[in-house]
């Protein structure tokens, strides 16, 4: 018989049944009263929940359309662009953003670790940047970057906007859009949301919206804050026709998150990921980031010399598992595995179980020892 499929790559993450089920029911006009009333009510838990008093955007795509999006409507054609990287997805802002005429500067940090907020200032002092992006949990690397203390020090740079991409952060990793001087965060809602892949938001403070006015007409249609803003306020409005059952299953999501609390939830998060991570070292793993910079939402776990990625990944998809394979310099080397979101115990643990057995069919038999430690550390 064929085990069932859990989905511990970094995103998708594992949709539970509520949810699936809003993804399920009969589509409705999206001038339904019903669902515009729900739509509403999206955006604005979504303010609350972030805590900002500016807007947020809700849209059919995926995390790169929100990358796009914060750029923008954020920069024009000669501004400068300073790029905080700590991985692939730190680098994939310079893919796009040269095309638009954006001078660019990139910091990058090793993989594995994190730009520190100081090196950040010194280059901020050097000249004047329009705006920053930071990556809050690179995907490639598993690193955290100090999203609180940077966007302190951004408090000396009021010329500079500071953008977030919080794709495998948001809802897991502590995030508060004006507490932290954020001026725009985005994440999809695949990652730590919980809900099937499709949908972008954006959260945008005053200062982001006022930098958007002043840019006037941009070139960009489907990703212009402007043609957006009249629907956020007003969701009976049509511009682009809403993806009406994923939102309702972002609404599902938003439920879920402010049953648990999102304290409780972040505090999950630093269990599950301390647990998970113990179990992964005591069945022979070992963790790509520092210490001191290790992300909540996903892991980035090194294969003991003499292990086979693509085997290792083949046989544990049959046992019933999957996860990701590494990037760029790291494919082959090590596998990502998320554990964010909706995941509960019975996942972790099945998940780890299903790794002993893939070592055990290699050679390797650690049979109990990670459910042990993982177990020990949940409890
Ligand atoms: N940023 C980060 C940090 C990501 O992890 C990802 C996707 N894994 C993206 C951006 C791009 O998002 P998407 O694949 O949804 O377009």
């Amino acid at each position: 018989m064929i085990n069932k499929r859990l989905v511990m790559i970094p995103g998708p993450t594992p949709v539970v049944r509520s949810i699936q089920d809003q993804m399920g029911r009969e589509t409705v006009a999206f001038g339904d009263p019903g669902f515009v009333k729900d739509f509403k009510g999206v955006i604005e838990d979504l303010k609350t929940l972030l805590g900002t008093t500016g807007e947020v955007f809700v849209i059919a795509g995926s995390g790169t359309l929100m990358m796009e999006m914060a750029i923008a409507n954020s920069l024009k054609s000669g501004d400068n662009l300073l790029i905080v990287s700590n991985g692939f997805f730190g680098d994939r802002f310079n893919t796009f953003v040269l095309s638009k005429g954006i001078n660019v500067d990139v910091i990058s940090a090793e993989w594995g670790k994190v730009v520190p907020a100081s090196e950040i200032e010194a280059k901020l002092k050097e000249k004047t940047y329009q705006a920053i992006t930071v990556t809050h949990v690179d995907t490639s690397t598993a690193a955290v970057a100090p999203i609180e203390e940077i966007g302190e020090m951004m408090k000396k740079f009021p010329e500079t906007l500071y953008i977030v991409d919080g794709v495998a952060a948001t809802a897991g990793e502590k995030e508060h859009v004006d507490a932290m001087n954020i001026d725009i965060l985005f994440t999809g809602s695949q990652k730590a949301f919980g809900v099937a892949p499709g949908l972008g938001m954006l959260w945008a403070s005053e200062k982001a919206m006022a930098r958007r006015a002043s840019l006037g007409p941009i070139p960009e249609y489907y990703a212009d804050f402007d043609r957006w803003l009249p629907i956020m306020k007003d969701p009976g409005k049509y511009f682009a026709t809403p993806a009406v059952n994923m939102i309702w299953a972002l609404q599902e999501s938003i439920r879920i998150i402010k049953e648990e609390g999102l304290e409780n939830r972040y505090a999950r998060h630093i269990k599950n990921a301390k647990a998970m991570r113990s179990a992964l070292e005591a069945m022979g793993f070992s963790i790509l980031a520092d210490e001191a910079n290790r992300a909540v939402t996903l892991s980035c776990v090194l294969y003991p010399e003499g292990l086979d990625d693509l085997k290792f990944r083949t046989v544990l998809a049959e046992e019933g598992a999957q996860v990701a394979g590494g990037l760029a310099a790291y494919a082959g080397k090590m596998f990502r595995m998320g554990h964010m979101g909706n995941i509960d115990d019975h996942d972790l643990v099945s998940a780890t179980a299903a790794i002993e057995r893939t070592l055990y069919r290699m050679g390797n038999d650690v049979l109990g020892k990670g459910v042990e430690a993982l177990q020990r550390g949940l409890l």
